[in-house]
């Protein structure tokens, strides 16, 4: 039978540029684990496509999917649904295969419930003022709004307990590198390799 394979989630604060080391993990390099797409209701970006950035749905067909239990987790960030199809990730994770999952951290949490055998990598801000600038040079610059997001930022820094890993993002290229070392170790459990070795003991008598 084969091993499953691991499910890696990567997410962090609003801001820290979890979508840039996504990217960066798989765009420059062959990959031995595949990227889950999420869903999502809100609109089409300049420059994404359909199935590879996202699949873009309305909140009808969504909530039909909520309701059919074909999500492994949503959120709702920013006035719109984000979620991770189900089917792909068993299914994959059944091939023997990993699957990468970019989320926020309401998601990420959700899936740590119902599979806590994952693997959980935190996406934390090099310092507190990278993380300001970053959030006050998301658009708007109106004081108010700034609050708010450094207030979500630092309620979501919080929950930084409930991960297994915290890689920096100092620059995108160190996070990918480290984060890919992440999941080499975890190949290397003895947990995860042992009856391999059962049988080479079992061969050797
Ligand atoms: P954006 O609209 O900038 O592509 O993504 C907004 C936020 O949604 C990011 O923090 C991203 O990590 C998160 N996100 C993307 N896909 C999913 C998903 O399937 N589930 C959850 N919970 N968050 C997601």
């Amino acid at each position: 039978m084969t091993e499953r394979g691991l499910l890696i989630v990567l997410s962090g604060p609003s801001g820290v540029g979890k979508g840039t080391v996504r990217k960066e993990l798989f765009d420059t390099k062959d990959n031995e684990f595949e990227y889950s797409i999420s869903m999502t209701t809100r609109d089409k970006r300049k420059g994404e496509m359909e199935g590879k950035d996202y699949f873009f749905r309305t909140r009808e067909e969504f909530e039909n999917l909520i309701e059919k239990d074909g999500l492994l987790e949503y959120a709702e960030y920013v006035g719109n649904y984000y979620g991770t199809p189900l089917q792909y990730v068993n299914e994959t994770l059944d091939k023997g295969k990993d699957v990468f999952l970019e989320i926020e951290v309401q998601g990420a949490l959700k899936v740590r419930e119902k599979m806590p055998e994952g693997i959980f990598i935190f996406l934390a801000p090099p310092n507190l003022d990278e993380l300001k600038s970053r959030i006050v040079n998301r658009g708007t610059d109106e004081k108010e709004i700034i609050e708010k997001r450094m207030k979500k930022a630092k309620e979501e820094m919080k929950l930084i307990r409930f991960y297994d890993y915290v890689v920096e993002n100092d620059t995108v290229e160190n996070a990918a590198e480290k984060i890919r070392h992440i999941i080499e170790s975890e190949h290397l459990k003895v947990s995860r390799n042992i009856k391999t070795y059962a049988k080479f003991i079992e061969e050797m008598e």
